[in-house]
């Protein structure tokens, strides 16, 4: 297939969005939809099909955009990870992050941009760490699952508390018929004051109740905070792999994790804060990784991926806002339908 369609006019719209710093773009690039003005549809000419399109992306796309649509390019095709478009924004605050969200879109702030200038195999790592979330289905299930396990723990909290209450109604119930009896057999001053004895054992049995059922909850509030600590911090470990496997089978240096990571490591409340685990950590699995699958080994599966496909080509999406970096099929369905049907 060969590169096709890109026009002069998208790096003008990207450079209008990208640029302002009084209208920060939304993190869901969505909202700002609006905003941001002329439809996809206006900005998009028909244009020659280019014979190095990497050349054209060079001269029409802005630096960040242009460094983003090579490395996504790259990781997609020498991991067979072609068969969908990926979409790129860039969010225009200086924040040392990067995030997934909505079907295969990436965020990135400018901080991190910046923070990783001129090392390709770093900001690799980091978009293939975000591709990795998507890969997953992490952003997809996520919130699903995050809903089970709260249905799962508010279940055992509830079982529990009933157990509790259960128990204390029955003591309660035993003790008001001791005091009856107690009451009945001996009667008198003696027999009232062994009824009351009673009594007060059965309130108090009541009030320890309530105070377990409180502690039930905390407990069960706590238990619900750690896993779902615990499955992001999984989720992370899960990407982290990602983003080593899929940077390094295409052919960037598998030391850009480690620089990246050190730079993540030295910004207080990046993406990577009390979810994720801890960078000491992060970074012992991926050298563990490299052991398990040497640079070398990957590079060379990736190369046959590469030098089995042709370049991706890549359109203003839809939204009139983020790169689209269009699948094998190409950016045009009339295209598609025109190669199959005629
Ligand atoms: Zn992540």
């Amino acid at each position: 297939m060969k590169p096709k369609t890109v026009l002069l006019t998208v790096l003008g719209a990207i450079g209008l969005v990208v640029l302002p710093t009084n209208r920060p773009l939304q993190a869901n690039p969505m909202e700002s939809k609006s905003a941001i003005a002329p439809s996809a549809n206006e900005l998009l000419l028909a244009q020659e099909p280019s014979t190095d399109i990497y050349q054209q992306a060079k001269e029409e796309l802005s630096g960040d955009f242009y460094v983003l649509y090579r490395i996504i390019e790259r990781v997609a095709r020498a991991n067979g990870l072609d068969e969908r478009p990926w979409r790129i924004t860039i969010v225009p605050t200086y924040d040392i992050n990067a995030f997934a969200t909505e079907v295969n879109l990436i965020a990135m702030h400018t901080g991190i941009m910046d923070q990783l200038a001129g090392d390709a195999s770093a900001l690799a790592c980091i978009v293939a760490h975000e591709m990795g979330h998507h890969v997953e289905r992490h952003i997809a299930l996520g919130p699903a699952e995050k809903v089970a396990l709260i249905e799962e723990i508010e279940a055992e909290a509830q079982e529990q508390v009933e157990a509790e209450l259960k128990d204390a109604k029955s003591d309660a119930r035993g003790s008001a018929i001791g005091g009856a009896v107690v009451r009945g057999v001996l009667g008198g001053t003696i027999g009232r004051a062994g009824g009351r004895a009673l009594e007060n054992e059965s309130r108090q049995r009541m009030n320890r109740a309530e105070e377990r059922v409180r502690e039930i909850v905390e407990q069960k509030e706590q238990e619900l905070e750690e896993r779902l600590a615990e499955d992001s911090q999984r989720r992370e470990f899960e990407a982290d792999r990602s983003g080593y496997m899929y940077s390094v089978q295409a052919g960037f240096e598998a030391e850009g994790c480690l620089r990246a990571m050190e730079v993540l490591a030295r910004t207080p409340g990046a993406e990577f804060d009390t979810t994720h685990p801890a960078t000491r950590r992060r970074i012992e699995a991926l050298e563990e990784l490299a052991v398990e699958h040497p640079p070398a080994k990957l590079s060379q599966k990736g190369d046959a991926l590469i030098s089995a496909t042709q370049p991706l080509t890549y359109d203003l999406s839809q939204d009139g806002v983020s790169l689209r970096i269009n699948s094998v099929r190409g950016g045009s369905t009339g295209d598609n339908l025109e190669e199959m049907f005629d």
